[in-house]
């Protein structure tokens, strides 16, 4: 039992969640939340991050798992001063992507949800991305050329500095930006502004790129278009990275290089054989056969070899496709019928009843019971290997 779950509310996962779905999950909604779609979003985007920050450590987490929010903050290991800012997280997790680094302007990431066909059989995406490019009528200068003065208030230095008197002898000096110019330290008179751009000195504009998904591509895979990204005049364009999304599949879960399905059987299929189709992800049919005579169990797991995956960058090879059986017992069987069935199967045991034995009924176990389990357990616990052998049975099916 965790104290509270609102770090992981806010993450939208249990407290019971592996590491691999918080990471999806943090992964979709910093995307989803980030300001650069979300600007409104802010606080929301911060909070995800922090939340991400504490549970993506095994420590924290436990810290957070024992004490909430509190014990987090009071432990030392980053309150809300000491949290990593959001961009931090977001870039350590994209891989150093958004932060602007001193030459680079800032990378574009995108997700793109995929099917697990289009992993299957690789696929070719186009997607429209936004991007600021370099204004074409002014050559990114924002406006008529010479227009640009260095603005007379910061001297071109975008900080101001103010300086205040303390006492006698005692002055303090405070930095701020410069409010005349915004910090660029420069300024354009507003008639000789680039009409294109607003004095701006790059537009937005739409690119159509095309996404390669390759065979065996993974959820989470990241695809870069080096370059591609936002461009600011004086600084090396960014990049867009393309994070897929692998959406989830009716028939199949992915595994790695496995997909796994189940498959449901009567049970007279369980019991005489059966012959059954799979579609798979580039629509071919396979056909399994379980002959008569061999008996397919409930929960049993078989795995045709082959079918699974292709690897990546190694298509030809492919992982499994394991098959979980579930078999579908009747609800009930006709009693006039009965004594047919048990002579063809193997024979019943026989018991011993003492003659002192209780009689008792069994049950179904409806919602409201299931919380008294002890109550149940005092009924049927008893000595005779009958009973509790009859217990665990019961309490398998409602599983
Ligand atoms: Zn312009
Ligand atoms: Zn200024």
């Amino acid at each position: 039992m965790v104290k509270e779950t609102t770090y992981y509310d806010i993450l939208g996962v249990k407290p019971s969640c592996t590491l691999d779905e918080l990471k999806k999950s943090y992964r979709k909604l910093a995307l989803k939340y980030h300001p650069d779609k979300n600007p409104s979003e802010g606080d929301r985007f911060k909070q995800i991050s922090q939340a991400y920050e504490v549970l993506s450590n095994p420590e924290k987490r436990k810290i957070y798992d024992q004490g909430g929010e509190q014990a987090i903050k009071e432990g030392g290991v980053g309150g809300p001063n000491g949290m990593s800012s959001p961009m931090d997280i977001f870039d350590m997790f994209f891989g150093g992507g958004s932060r602007r680094r001193d030459n680079k302007s800032a990378n574009v990431v995108h997700q793109l949800a995929v099917s697990l066909e289009e992993l299957y059989k690789g696929a070719v995406r186009k997607l429209a991305v936004q991007k600021n490019v370099i204004c074409d009528k002014c050559e990114g200068r924002g406006g008529k050329k010479g227009a640009l003065e260095k603005c007379s208030k910061c001297n071109g230095s975008g900080m101001q500095t103010h300086v205040q008197q303390l006492g006698p002898g005692m002055v303090q000096r405070i930095q701020s930006v410069c409010s005349s110019c915004s910090g660029q330290g420069e300024y354009i008179n507003p008639k000789d502004r680039c009409k294109n751009c607003h004095g701006k000195k790059v537009v937005r504009e739409k690119k159509i790129i095309e996404v390669h998904i390759d065979k065996g591509m993974e959820d989470g895979h990241k695809i870069t278009f080096t370059g591609e990204g936002d461009q600011e005049p004086g600084l090396e364009p960014g990049d867009i990275v393309i994070v897929l999304d692998e959406k989830e599949h009716d028939v199949f879960k992915r595994s790695g290089s496995d997909l796994i399905m189940r498959m449901e059987l009567t049970l007279t299929e369980s019991l005489c054989g059966f012959q059954k189709a799979i579609k798979t992800l580039d629509d071919r049919i396979l056909v399994v056969t379980c002959i008569p005579g061999e008996v397919v169990k409930d929960q049993a797991v078989k795995c045709i070899l082959n079918e699974g995956m292709p690897q990546y960058k190694n298509p030809f090879e492919k992982g499994r496709l394991i098959v979980q059986f579930i078999v579908n017992f009747p609800e009930t069987i006709d009693p006039r019928l009965v004594p047919q069935i048990e002579a063809v199967l193997p024979p019943r045991p026989e018991y011993i009843i003492p003659d002192d034995a209780d009689e008792v009924s069994l049950m179904d176990i409806s919602p409201e019971q299931s919380s008294s389990r002890l109550r149940y357990r005092e009924v049927y616990d008893d000595d005779d290997d009958r009973y509790a052998g009859g217990h665990r049975g019961v309490q398998c099916q409602t599983h």
